[in-house]
């Protein structure tokens, strides 16, 4: 940690603690202590630490190719090409390394298209206050959060923001310029606040009344963590776009974004680009993880441990109301709202043995992995209960 202190950029608030191994949702620190992580990674690790199918496909794909350039074929992404448009109803699929790069991909996307139409001055992406998208230039103006932004002026222009959930405002800023609107279906970062049903429906019809693109940004809801394996499939809607990354390699990094057949003729050879994106490692592991999150099983299992979790939580609110303002969420991906700070129930978790986070300013963040127990759940409340109360 010293030599941390020393030598890494300090752009994050670290934890005084260096893990070392996982499995499933436990992780230990360098001196053999246990934590129970139901951060999940930070939605990254779906299928838990080490997930031992993942690690044996990755072990055994590790001995035979790593990387090519992406101008010849490789079967692991082909492969997984097919999974993903299999499972999203999309048709074209581009791999990266990461969400900011999912989204990047979905921004030059929705411009593209738009030129490609015919509509050169249809630059806008409307996006949703409190929202987050990434840290790249681009990504981070299309963050609905000023506290992202300062200090990194002049943004790049035509990304206007309106509050999420409220279709009247979107219908306001949709004008000439607009290309596209780009929304998550549960904000994640931003608290965990799903949006009101039928808002991604609504915005469904609107982008096709007007000609817009309607991009989802999967990245911390796809991947089964809702209890469907993409979370717009709650609304039995198609999107023209989606981004998605976490979970998607079980902790390994990658991004993808998948569009629709019409929308991808856009991207011709040489529009676009990443070295990294789609390599065999990478595939590899995102295989595994597909093939698992499209059993019908593993998704009622996260409907079902996600229920569980949220109705204990509940309970803990209700034995401590002065403390617990509102217990939300989705699948795996929940939020406790406290009514003050989060950060020192944080690290008193940390203490107790539990990993989590904050998701704003007062809510506490739980990803847990899809393989997490009722017991591992409920030790996870009894851990929370603890630090609240101390
Ligand atoms: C994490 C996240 C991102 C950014 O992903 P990176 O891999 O950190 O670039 C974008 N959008 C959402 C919804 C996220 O949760």
């Amino acid at each position: 940690m010293e030599k941390a202190k020393a030598h890494l950029l300090q752009n994050y608030k670290q934890q005084p603690i260096v893990l070392e191994r996982g499995l499933g949702s436990r992780v230990w620190d360098a001196e053999g202590r246990e934590y129970l992580d139901l951060l999940g990674g930070i939605a990254t690790c779906g299928l838990g630490h080490c997930h031992p199918e993942v690690v044996a496909a990755v072990r055994s794909q590790l001995e035979k190719l790593w990387h090519v350039s992406n101008v010849f074929y490789s079967e692991p992404q082909i492969e997984l090409a097919g999974r993903l448009t299999a499972a999203s109803g999309l048709q074209r699929a581009f791999f990266c390394n990461s969400g900011a790069e999912a989204n990047e991909a979905l921004i030059k996307l929705a411009r593209k298209v738009q030129k490609d139409r015919g509509n050169p001055d249809r630059f806008e992406v409307i996006t949703f206050e409190n929202s987050f998208h990434g840290r790249t230039l681009a990504t981070v103006t299309a963050t609905g959060q000023t506290k992202y932004q300062k200090g990194f002026e002049p943004l790049p222009a035509g990304f206007p923001h309106v509050p999420y959930g409220d279709l009247e405002a979107v219908k306001k800023a949709v004008g000439p310029n607009t290309a596209a609107i780009l929304v998550e279906p549960v904000q994640g970062e931003g608290g965990v606040r799903s949006a009101p049903e039928g808002f991604l429906k609504a915005l469904r019809a609107l982008c096709d009344e007007k000609g817009l693109l309607l991009l989802v940004d999967e990245i911390q809801t796809g991947m089964g963590r809702t209890g469907k394996v993409f979370a717009y499939q709650h609304e039995d809607i198609l999107p023209d776009g989606i981004s998605l990354a976490k979970s998607l390699g079980n902790g390994l990094p990658i991004g993808a974004m998948l569009c629709t057949e019409e929308a991808g003729k856009s991207l011709v050879p040489g529009t676009h680009g990443s070295t990294f994106g789609g390599n065999l490692i990478a595939a590899t592991a995102a295989n595994v993880v597909m093939r698992k999150v499209t059993d019908p099983q593993m998704l009622r299992d996260v409907t079902q441990k996600g229920d569980y979790f949220l109705s204990r939580l509940r309970e803990l609110q209700g034995r401590l109301p002065a403390l617990v303002k509102e217990a939300r969420g989705r699948g795996l991906l929940i939020g406790v709202e406290l009514f003050q700070d989060a950060a020192p129930f944080i690290s008193k978790c940390r203490e107790l043995g539990l990993l989590l986070n904050a998701a704003g300013e007062k809510t506490l963040r739980f990803a847990p992995a899809y393989t997490v127990t009722h017991d591992d759940l409920d030790q996870g409340v009894r851990l929370l209960e603890r630090a609240l109360k101390s």
